[in-house]
C-alpha cells in the first residue's frame, strides 16, 4: 500500500474503532479492519506465508516495513497500531522456533486476525531483569504442567495464545534455564484478571494453575527461551520508536492546526516567536527520530547487529514523543487537557513507550556499555 493509501485507510480506520463502545470491542474491531487490509502479512516471516521482502532474511519479517506501518497507524489511532503490532509481537517465538504444519496454521490464523496473539515475559518479580522470572514448567510423561504467574501481558483475556517465558531448570535470578512455551488461552488451569491502564490498551494478568502444555508446545530449544525473547524484542522493539513517532506527527500537526487557527492578542498564535520556538523543536527532535529510527530498521534488516542503533531509536523517539505531545498540550491552552481532544489522549497514549520492550532507562544502559566498549577498542592504552 502507497503511504497516502495508508494514511486514508488508518483515517477511516480509527474512525471506525471510535464508534465502538469498550476496549475490547474496540481491539476486535481495530484487529479486524488491519487483517482486512493485509497489513497482517507484515507481522510473520516469509517462510511461514507472510509477505516476503527484498534483501530481508526468509526467516524474519521487515523491521523497515513494521516501522513504515507503526508510523502511520498510531497517527490515526493507538488502538490500530497495538493490535497491529502485538499479533506479531506475540506469534514471533512461534515463528522463530516452532515446528511443524501446526505452526504455520496458526500463523495463517494470526495472519487474518482469527487467532489473538499475546507475549508473556514480564512477572510481579520479573520486569527489567528477565533472569528473575519464577514461573515454571514441570517436565511430565505428557509434556509439560506450567505454574505461576505473568502480569501486564497486552492482550490478556482476548488473546487465543500466549508465548511464555518459563523456567524449565536453575533458580529466580539465574540467566540459564528458561524456555519458551505456546499456551493457547482455554487451557484449563488459565486465568486471566484485567486492569486498566491511563490510555485504551487490552492489558492484565495471568495465572497458571498446573497448566498442561503438549511436548510440541516447547518453542526453540530447551533452555533457549531467554535468547528467543530477546531476538522477538530485538526486531520488534526499534517499532515502539516509529510508533512514537507516529504519535509525535500527530501531536505536531494538531498543534501547527490550532496555533495557525487561534487569535489572541488580535493576532494567530502562530505569529508568536515563543511558540514557533517550539514548533522548530518538536520538529527537529522528530525529524532526527525518523532518522535514528531509518537508521535501525535498516541495519536489522541487513542482518547487521545493531544493539546500540536500536536502543537510541527507542531512548529518543519515546522520550521525545511525551515532550513533544506535552507541548501540543501546552499549545491548546485548556483544551489541551479537555477529555475527547486528540492532545490529551496522545499525552496518555505516549506514556508507557518510555516503559514497555525495554524502559528508557534499559535502553541507556545498552548505550552506556555500547560506547564504553568502542572507547576501550578505540583506545587500548585509555
Ligand atoms: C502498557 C504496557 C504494556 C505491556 N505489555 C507487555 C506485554 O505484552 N508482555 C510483557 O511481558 N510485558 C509487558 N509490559 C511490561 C513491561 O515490559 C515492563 O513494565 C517493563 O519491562 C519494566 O518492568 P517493570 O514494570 O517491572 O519495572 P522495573 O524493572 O521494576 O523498573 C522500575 C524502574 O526502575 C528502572 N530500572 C530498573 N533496573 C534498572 C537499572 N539497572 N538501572 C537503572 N534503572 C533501572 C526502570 O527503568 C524503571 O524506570 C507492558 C507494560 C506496559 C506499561
Amino acid at each position: 500500500m502507497q503511504t497516502e493509501t495508508l494514511a486514508a485507510f488508518a483515517h477511516n480506520a480509527a474512525h471506525r474503532v471510535e464508534q465502538e463502545v469498550g476496549e475490547d470491542a474496540q481491539a476486535r474491531c481495530a484487529l479486524a479492519l488491519v487483517a482486512e487490509a493485509g497489513l497482517l502479512t507484515h507481522t510473520v516471516p516469509a517462510r511461514w506465508g507472510g509477505a516476503s521482502h527484498p534483501g530481508v532474511d526468509e526467516s524474519a519479517v521487515s523491521v523497515r516495513i513494521l516501522c513504515s506501518l507503526r508510523n502511520v497507524l498510531s497517527f490515526a489511532s493507538g488502538m490500530l497500531d497495538v493490535m497491529f503490532v502485538e499479533q506479531g509481537l506475540g506469534s514471533y517465538p512461534l515463528a522463530l522456533g516452532g515446528q511443524g504444519e501446526w505452526v504455520r496454521e496458526v500463523l495463517a490464523e494470526v495472519m487474518r486476525g482469527e487467532r489473538v496473539a499475546a507475549f508473556a515475559l514480564t512477572e510481579t518479580g520479573a520486569g527489567s531483569d528477565l533472569s528473575a522470572v519464577a514461573t515454571h514448567a514441570q517436565h511430565d510423561a505428557d509434556g509439560w504442567r506450567l505454574s505461576g504467574s505473568k502480569t501486564f501481558i497486552t492482550n490478556a483475556g482476548i488473546a487465543d495464545f500466549y508465548t511464555v517465558l518459563a523456567r524449565t531448570s536453575g533458580q529466580p535470578g539465574e540467566r540459564e534455564g528458561l524456555s519458551m512455551f505456546f499456551v493457547p488461552a482455554d487451557q484449563g488451569g488459565l486465568q486471566v484478571e484485567r486492569f486498566e491502564v491511563m490510555a485504551p490498551h487490552p492489558i492484565g494478568t495471568l495465572t497458571f494453575e498446573d497448566v498442561r502444555v503438549e511436548p510440541q508446545w516447547l518453542l526453540g530449544t530447551l533452555g533457549g527461551g531467554l535468547e528467543l525473547a530477546l531476538a522477538t524484542l530485538g526486531r520488534f522493539r526499534t517499532s515502539v520508536a516509529a510508533a512514537a513517532n507516529g504519535f509525535s506527527r500527530r501531536a505536531l500537526h494538531e498543534s501547527m492546526a490550532h496555533l495557525e487557527r487561534r487569535q489572541q492578542f488580535g493576532r494567530p498564535l502562530s505569529s508568536f516567536q515563543g511558540l514557533r520556538f517550539d514548533l522548530a523543536e518538536m520538529d527537529a527532535r522528530l525529524a532526527a527520530g525518523e532518522l535514528l529510527v531509518r537508521e535501525a530498521a535498516e541495519a536489522i534488516d541487513q542482518g547487521m547487529e545493531a544493539s546500540t542503533e536500536v536502543a537510541r531509536a527507542k531512548w529518543w523517539c519515546t522520550e521525545n514523543a511525551s515532550w513533544i505531545c506535552d507541548r501540543a498540550v501546552q499549545h491548546l491552552g485548556g483544551l489541551g487537557v479537555q477529555r475527547g481532544q486528540v492532545v490529551e489522549r496522545l499525552y496518555r497514549e505516549v506514556r508507557a513507550l518510555r516503559i514497555y520492550e525495554g524502559t528508557s532507562e534499559v535502553q541507556k544502559l545498552i548505550l552506556a556499555k555500547n560506547a564504553l566498549e568502542r572507547h576501550r577498542k578505540e583506545n587500548p592504552l585509555g
